[in-house]
């Protein structure tokens, strides 16, 4: 799209926004519905780009990216009503009579930025969250999963009213001009550089962000938990969609005995899952391109193998990896790994792995295994982090009531149920006062020694 087009196409949304189409309730509704349509007639096309640009498996598309998007369309539905309310609050007897409430507005028209990971579940998430809020939404996919980026801009019109949502596909340039035009709220996810890129453009017409960045996310297992529970469960949130989620567990804390016991049960994890040769798993993914491929092979260096390793460029395959005796300032521990390698960090107890989580950006997610109540309290009060994980990773996503969203470094704001609703909405307050009896005399001027009497009594 050229630079008028995209120009065209902000001003058309924001007509359509100016005449009421996106705000009733009905509307608001049967977009819901047809998104879900969307997805359950057309799941097959969007699994099969899945599968050609990360080479994901149908049914973990189904678990991580549809069910995700369904799911907060359901919620959503059952909630929607209720959310929609005004909200009473109490008015101060300075004030009464009147009556006061909170209305939920929506924005306007809103900029939605993707990132090529989950590129389904990511874009169309927070959408639900607009539609819901009742404002026009333009939707801009990640052009590094090209094939997923193509079947939602095709899909998405055949679906949606066209007046109201638009899929502005592109890279760079592309952004660059929708992030020049003005948008009642931009709802980013990806990384920080990128972030920090769209809140500066953000700013120039004070539009209000949501930044759903990355960084380290920490898994803590102490000697209280069943281990290889526990190594399922990691193994799990790490190697699903070949490390390539932003709330996978990024690198482990353990003590060098809880390690040591911890890595055979990590190895025979990866071995039930995916077989002697994750290669030929049809449930194992690939990275996402070259760039990421070649940024990722040197970390394998990084400590001693304890499974995996394996790497293969021409096929953008690297095997699930466990890594051990890596140091705290090994390459690997200085960035997000966002892809299959696990470092084991030794730590000397729940003193020093939670001074190392402190002296990182706080992370989008930490996740602890312990059955101990004291430690979850420690980890809970003594560490920040976008959401905790007690006993299992990555599934408070798909926990509709929970915010979704990252602190300091890993975002700011968050989505998911009510939370997208107030997100992609203005919380306009309303205050009625009638006009009779009129009680405002006594803020009137001038201020007699009888009134400052009252005024101090009163509002003192
Ligand atoms: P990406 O490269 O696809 O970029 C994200 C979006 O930004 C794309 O739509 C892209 O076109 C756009 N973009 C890229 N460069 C730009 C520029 N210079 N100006 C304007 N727009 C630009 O994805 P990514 O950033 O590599 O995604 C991975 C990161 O995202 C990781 O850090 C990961 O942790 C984070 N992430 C966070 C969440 C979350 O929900 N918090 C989810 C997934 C990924």
């Amino acid at each position: 799209m050229s630079e008028p087009e995209i120009a065209g196409t902000v001003a058309a949304l924001r007509e359509t926004f100016d005449r009421g189409v996106t705000k009733p309730y009905r509307f608001r509704v049967a977009q819901l519905k047809a998104l879900r349509a969307m997805l359950t007639e057309r799941g097959n096309d969007l699994a099969d780009a899945l599968h050609q640009d990360l080479g994901k498996s149908a049914t973990e598309a189904q678990i991580s990216e549809v069910s995700i998007v369904t799911g907060e369309i359901r919620h959503t539905l059952r909630h929607l009503r209720s959310w929609l309310k005004p909200q009473r609050v109490g008015v101060p007897a300075v004030v009464m009579p009147a009556r006061a409430s909170i209305v939920r507005e929506p924005l306007g028209v809103t900029l939605i930025i993707a990132p090529w990971n989950y590129p389904v579940q990511l874009l169309l998430a927070p959408l639900v969250g607009a539609i819901a809020a009742g404002d026009a939404a333009v939707l801009k996919p990640s052009e590094l999963a090209p094939a997923t980026s193509a079947a939602l801009a095709r899909l998405i019109p055949q679906y949606l009213d066209r007046r109201a949502y638009v899929v502005i596909e592109g890279a760079i340039p592309e952004t660059t001009e929708l992030l020049a035009q003005r948008f009642d709220h931009i709802f980013y996810t990806g990384n920080g550089a990128v972030g920090r890129i769209v809140m500066a453009a953000a700013a120039n017409n004070l539009t209000p962000v949501t930044l759903e960045l990355g960084g380290k996310s920490p898994v803590y297992v102490d000697d209280t938990v069943d281990l290889a529970q526990a190594a399922d469960r990691i193994a799990w949130g790490k190697f699903m969609n070949a490390g390539q989620t932003c709330v996978a567990p990024d690198y482990l804390l353990a003590t060098p005995d809880v390690a040591a016991r911890l890595e055979p049960l990590l190895a025979d994890a990866v071995h039930r899952f995916y077989g002697d040769d994750p290669r030929t798993s049809a449930d194992y993914g690939r990275i996402i391109n070259e760039r990421q491929f070649d940024r990722l092979q040197p970390l394998l260096g990084d400590g001693s193998v304890v499974v995996g390793g394996a790497h293969d460029r021409d096929e953008r395959y690297i095997a699930p990896t466990v890594l051990s005796g890596v140091g705290a300032d090994a390459p690997i521990m200085q960035q997000e790994i966002f892809g299959p390698i696990l470092p084991i960090i030794t730590v000397s107890g729940l003193d020093e792995a939670i001074r190392v989580i402190r002296a990182g950006d706080k992370p989008l997610a930490l996740y602890v295994f312990t059955s101990s109540a004291a430690a979850r309290r420690r980890f809970l009060t003594q560490t920040s982090s976008g959401a905790i994980g007690f006993g299992v990773p990555a599934a408070h996503l798909a926990v509709a009531g929970l915010p979704f969203g990252g602190v300091g470094e890993s975002g700011m704001g968050a989505y998911h149920g009510e939370h997208s609703i107030d997100t992609f909405s203005h919380r306009k307050a309303v205050l009625t006062k009638p006009l009779a009896p009129d009680t405002m005399g006594l803020v009137y001027p001038p201020f007699t020694e009888r009134k400052k009497g009252i005024v101090r009594r009163l509002m003192g």
